[in-house]
């Protein structure tokens, strides 16, 4: 059983006492101290092994057991722990070489930052160095990151409408319409020709369309296959670039490198973080194409920060990469993806209250409904203020008890396991996930 009712121990007691939480009203911050690792699971103070499906928000793509990468972190960390981004470090080159040959198309130049949210932020800016333009459109169903215009381009339901810190948004953003064909007026190709409209209507004022190929943590949407080359041709039409925010998908996760390359576009920049170093270290990156890296040849590239191609990150990010390479973790992600996305769809066939599954290799997510007739959330969040829980709130939790994870977001059970994942962790998964589901069973209309 998991110990998420048992006393606080001295260290949560401590970290309770002194550290903030992350979104959530303080009285309602109370973490489970985690002491060791093991594979795809974490362990509890009080011994709980618990099996993570998450991922750990889709960060620990190769589980705990990358020796590689702690090796190549200690080695660097002796030799040359830090120097500032004005000097260059083999761990950066290297890394910088190999994001150019597994990213699409003519990617080619990356721009080094420490979180997914900075990562956009940069892309955001390049887009608007390069063409000129200001304005940056993205979609409602979105999550970009936390600092101003990361947050700004974000449309996830949890975010908006929030106090004086978010509101207003910082000036120039657009949003347009999803390819969410199961919960939406719109269909995927009816909100293609919506966001044409849109930058037809903008005029000629934006830069970048910026979107998850495959949405994350709003819902694990999955379009179409055409729809991002096509989105692609749209934005080109309308002089505005590409982005993908490849921050959940990226390194391996629907069994290619990138989304964005199992879709066969081109971006014109790929933002990336989590799995690029597996979040052994904290590193992000912005890989622009040889066109908008030639044009900072003689324009000013605007940015930096202190800790930009960190050597230790850098050494943790490319130990990484060699490791999805040499364990073919990419190919377990599409073997184990086929197997995950059968046992779902036979969840969702015995469970009334799974309204949908989607989702692409490790990359899944179980849409649930409160009637079969129509298709309506639970409730699209908890009410942190309240301190009521939601359904799918008590679906998570029950897995928990069973000593399961997932990330629960947006009436949906989002499932991420690490690339290192065996049918047997598969198979323990979906049984948690099976006797849970039964709770938002009996909660239905
Ligand atoms: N973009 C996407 C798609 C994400 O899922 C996230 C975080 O979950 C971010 C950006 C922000 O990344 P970070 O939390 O590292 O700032």
């Amino acid at each position: 059983m998991a110990s998420q009712d048992t006393e606080r121990n001295e260290i949560e007691r401590l970290d309770r006492e002194y550290t903030l939480g992350t979104w959530t009203r303080q009285r309602d911050f109370d973490p489970t101290e985690i002491v060791d690792t093991e594979g795809p699971r974490i362990v509890t103070a009080d011994g709980d092994s618990i099996l993570d499906f998450s991922s750990q928000y889709v960060c620990t793509s190769l589980g705990y057991d990358a020796d590689r990468i702690a090796d190549a972190v200690d080695e660097q960390i002796r030799e040359v722990p830090y120097v500032n981004p004005g000097w260059s470090t083999e761990p950066r080159a290297r890394l910088s070489e190999k994001l150019a040959e597994i990213t699409p198309g003519s990617l080619k130049k990356t721009f080094y930052s420490t979180s997914g949210t900075e990562a956009n932020e940069v892309a955001m800016k390049m887009a608007r160095a390069y063409t000129g333009k200001h304005k940056i459109l993205s979609r409602y169903r979105s999550y970009h990151g936390a600092t101003a215009a990361s947050l700004s381009a974000s449309g996830d339901p949890r975010r908006v409408a929030q106090g004086p810190e978010i509101q207003p948004e910082v000036p120039g953003m657009v949003k347009g319409p999803d390819p969410y064909a199961y919960g939406s007026s719109l269909d995927p190709e009816q909100s293609l020709e919506y966001i044409d409209e849109m930058l037809e209507l903008e005029g000629d004022t934006v830069a970048g369309v910026l979107v998850e190929p495959l949405v994350g943590s709003n819902g694990v949407l999955t379009p179409p296959d055409d729809y991002l080359p096509r989105l692609q041709e749209i934005a080109h039409d309308h002089g505005a670039l590409l982005i993908c925010d490849e921050v959940m998908t990226g390194f391996g996760r629907t069994g290619e490198w990138f989304a964005s390359g199992l879709y066969d576009a081109e971006p014109d920049i790929i933002t990336m973080a989590k799995g690029l170093t597996g979040s052994y270290q904290p590193l992000a990156a912005t890989t622009v194409s040889e066109e908008i890296a030639e044009h900072f040849e003689d324009n000013l590239l605007n940015q930096g920060h202190t800790f930009a191609g960190h050597p230790v990150a850098c050494a943790a990010g490319a130990a990484a990469i060699e490791t999805y390479e040499e364990e073919g973790l990419l190919e377990n992600a599409r073997e184990m993806g086929a197997y995950l996305k059968s046992e779902l769809e036979s969840l969702a066939e015995r469970h009334p209250s799974v309204g949908e599954r989607r989702g692409i290799g490790l990359h899944q997510g179980l849409e649930l409904t409160r009637s079969e007739e129509k298709r309506v959330p639970f409730e699209e969040r908890s009410d942190k203020v309240s301190g009521r829980t939601t359904v799918l709130d008590e679906v998570g939790a029950h897995a928990l008890d069973n000593d399961v994870y997932f990330y629960t977001s947006v009436n949906t059970i989002v499932v991420t396991p690490p690339l290192t994942i065996t049918e047997d962790d598969v198979d323990e998964a979906v049984a948690a996930l099976d006797e849970a589901l039964e709770i938002s069973d009996a909660a239905m209309e």
